[in-house]
């Protein structure tokens, strides 16, 4: 297949094709960003597959987050061109971690059908838990990252023991929150994200045949991996030992993880002579965006140094301006977008635009500015469309379907449709399941046998509502979705069927008045999720190896995957304009990896990034330049006078950009002139097209807001009032920009 292994050359300089093809049984690939480690990473997957021979169901690789995942085995399919792609085990450590659990996890005492706990499930648990023990000093959310830092470390690490020792009298209640905590979940056969990885690791332990296939495992964003991720890793591979690995130090941004940049030097330990291959040329961004990207990055002095040269030619400098408000920042970015996009006579559309956040709750402004403007965009990464009401809800009745044990989801539905049971009860209830160790699916049971537990009182009246329709609902959909006779389960008309039981658009109309039309076109969204879904489903089942005289997991429940997907999934497009080019929202986060020709960074301040929350400057540092060095052409920042925190008060421009030498950043949009343009069409390889009269005379948008909005340090205007920040309604004049 000579033909094919040339054609995986012909895009790959000399250190790339080295890597690609190289014999060592470890490879690390430590480098820079944009100088195409993913793309070295997926065309050694395609040169071991068709050149070596390795069997695609003998590959596993893992990234970090789904979109990373979904976007490789695309490029994978594209190179090997006949669908083998399907069969590569690939995705994200915690999706594999599932896969095989839900295949091999009865080994090591699983009940097949667990149920995954996500952030806020464990969250709420803790909680309940905190008060329970009169905690009521410790802070949930700090005990959560506490325990799952426990859990993350993984066991081989020498770090490990260093909790158990401390006997200061915080840790030892957080150990028993833990322990509660663990206990609850084993009784709710639930696992939270930690234990798919701990759990996985002990099956890999102690059933090696489960992964004895494997010939070779590969890792991109290899700097974001913690502890426990590296035992995995290593497990995956351990029948050949054989591993490929990329990463770039300066762009770990997990801390919070327990990402440890130990682990690159773990690898190098562990398994010598590894081939280390370096990249040194940066294919993706202007020279001056990589410039200004550089002297952020290198502001860190302790950081691991290496070389990254721009291939392309110098651009226009980066942008830094500084706004009057969110809103006024939100409305510039999108006068913005309009600009370039008409400047490039449409060589620049919605899709090649990217607005990455530090946080979700940015957000806000930058989607009403975009919606103002019709302009169409998805969000992605942590903006939870499955954490809406209306989608949660459905879920949790799914989820109830699925495992009735599951407390949380069952104490949210209670009342869901209204079943007249109030919100003490349904927390007393919650409490007393709790207390007396058990579901609260056997205690609502109980109640309704007439087997009166000591404590709460269900209302005579409401009992029979509830054994109707809240288990007998339940039982029915539990049944359902057991396959009879060679029928199959068809997961779209059952969940169809369940929201005509529950009458739940009459119960969002009941609940949300006029906006319900809304609610329910997010459930209409949901249906073509699940149907969507299911498809691609079919095209995955069946792709780790049956074990000869082992017993099997049923990993055939369609809805169990479909759960398990849910509550693993990084993103949910809330794309009603789907095919339509759209302007992608992000965090930060979930953006690393991937590239756009034009990048905004909005609430560059103090507070912001770096993140008041977060004390580890050089991680948010990092973060700044993960977010800068994802521009191929155009990157514009920008921050507000004041925070949109909703206290109003005065920002600071972030420490990163602050000292940075004055030129690297122009103060305003940049002239999207001829000249201009070309440069950006050229580091795109694309075509400009012909000269037209939109170019000649571009309307600087920016005099025009100035006049708007003086900034004017000594003309200060009081801070927004108490609900955030923006304007009222008619205190400026919107004045419509005219284009041509
Ligand atoms: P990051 O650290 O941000 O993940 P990366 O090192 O993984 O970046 P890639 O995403 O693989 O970089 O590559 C960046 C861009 O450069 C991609 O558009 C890729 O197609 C392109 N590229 C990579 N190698 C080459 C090459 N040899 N010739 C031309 N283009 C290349
Ligand atoms: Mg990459």
């Amino acid at each position: 297949k000579d033909t094919d292994s040339n054609d995986i050359f012909k895009s790959l300089n000399g250190a790339q094709s080295r890597a690609v093809s190289s014999a060592a049984p470890t490879v690390a690939i430590l480098a820079g960003p944009g100088s195409g480690k993913t793309h070295t990473l997926t065309s050694r997957v395609v040169w071991l597959i068709d050149h070596v021979g390795i069997r695609p169901c003998d590959v596993i690789v893992a990234t970090f987050t789904v979109k990373a995942s979904n976007e490789m085995k695309t490029r994978i399919g594209q190179a090997l061109g006949d669908g083998r792609e399907k069969k590569i085990v690939i995705g994200t450590f915690h999706s594999i971690a599932r896969r095989y659990l839900a295949r091999y996890g009865q080994h090591i005492g699983l009940d097949p059908k667990f149920g995954i706990a996500d952030d806020s499930d464990s969250t709420a648990l803790i909680k309940r838990i905190c008060k329970r023990l009169n905690y009521t000093h410790l802070q949930p959310p700090l005990v959560r990252g506490w325990i799952s830092k426990r859990k993350a470390k993984g066991t081989s690490d020498e770090q490990s023991t260093t909790a158990k020792n401390d006997k200061s009298v915080a840790s030892q209640e957080m150990e028993q929150c833990f322990q509660e905590y663990q206990e609850y979940l084993q009784r709710s056969n639930l696992l939270d994200y930690d234990d798919l990885l701990v759990r996985c690791v002990e099956l890999l332990r102690n059933y090696p045949d489960c992964v004895q296939n494997i010939q070779t495992v590969l890792i991109d964003e290899y700097q974001d991996t913690n502890g426990i991720q590296y035992d995995l890793m290593k497990l995956f591979a351990q029948a050949n030992r054989r591993i490929t690995i990329v990463g770039d130090p300066d762009q770990s941004i997990y801390g919070w993880r327990s990402a440890e940049i130990r682990n690159l030097h773990r690898l190098l330990r562990d398994f010598p002579g590894t081939d280390e291959v370096s990249l040194e040329e940066n294919y993706r961004s202007s020279s001056s965006i990589l410039d200004a990207s550089l002297k952020v990055i290198q502001q860190d002095e302790d950081r691991y140094k290496k070389a990254l040269l721009p291939i392309h030619e110098k651009c226009t400098r980066p942008v830094f301006r500084k706004l009057k408000s969110s809103t006024v920042e939100a409305d510039w970015i999108v006068s913005e977008i309009k600009r370039i996009k008409l400047a490039s006579g449409d060589m620049v559309k919605s899709d090649d635009i990217a607005i990455l956040l530090r946080s979700a709750a940015l957000s806000r402004h930058i989607e009403s500015a975009l919606g103002r403007e019709g302009i169409p965009y998805k969000m992605v990464g942590g903006f939870k469309f499955f954490e809406r009401a209306e989608i949660k809800t459905l879920l949790d009745y799914l989820r109830v379907i699925y495992q009735p044990d599951n407390n949380d989801a069952l104490a949210r539905i209670l009342n869901t449709p209204k079943r007249g049971i109030g919100d003490v009860t349904a927390k007393s209830l919650l409490e007393e399941a709790d207390g007396n160790r058990m579901s609260l699916w056997e205690l609502l049971g109980k109640h309704c046998r007439g087997e009166r537990t000591a404590k709460t009182n269900i209302r005579k009246a409401v009992e029979p509502k509830i054994n109707r329709s809240l288990i007998g609902l339940i039982t029915h959909f539990q049944s359902r979705l057991k396959p009879s006779e060679g029928t199959p389960v068809i997961l779209v008309d059952i969940i169809e069927e369940l929201l005509r039981a529950l009458q739940f658009e009459k119960h969002l109309e009941e609940t949300y008045g006029p906006e319900y039309e809304l609610r329910w076109a997010n459930i209409q969204e949901f249906m073509n999720l699940v149907a969507e879904f299911v498809n691609q489903d079919k095209l995955e089942e069946d792709m780790l190896p049956i074990i000869e005289g082992a017993e099997q997991g049923s990993d055939d429940d369609v809805l169990a995957r479909f759960l398990a997907n849910v509550t693993l999934a990084t993103e949910k497009q809330t794309d009603k304009d789907k095919g339509k080019p759209q302007v992608t929202v992000s965090t930060i986060h979930a953006a690393k990896g991937l590239e756009w020709p034009v990048v905004f960074i909005p609430a560059v301040y103090q507070g912001s990034i770096p993140h008041i929350r977060s004390d580890d400057k050089n991680e948010e540092r990092r973060l700044l330049y993960v977010a800068m060095t994802r521009a191929q052409a155009l990157l514009y920042l920008s921050c507000p006078l004041y925070t949109a925190t909703g206290k109003g008060e005065e920002v600071r421009i972030s420490p990163f950009i602050e000292d940075l030498p004055s030129s690297t950043f122009l103060k305003k949009g940049p002239s999207l002139d001829r000249p201009v343009m070309s440069q950006v069409a050229k580091i795109l390889r694309r075509d400009l097209p012909p000269d037209s009269v939109i170019y000649k005379n571009m309307p600087m948008m920016e005099a025009v807001e100035d006049n708007l909005f003086p900034i004017d340090p000594n003309q200060k205007e009081p801070p927004p009032n108490s609900h955030g920040y923006g304007q009222r309604p008619g205190q400026y004049k919107r004045q419509k920009i005219q284009h041509a």
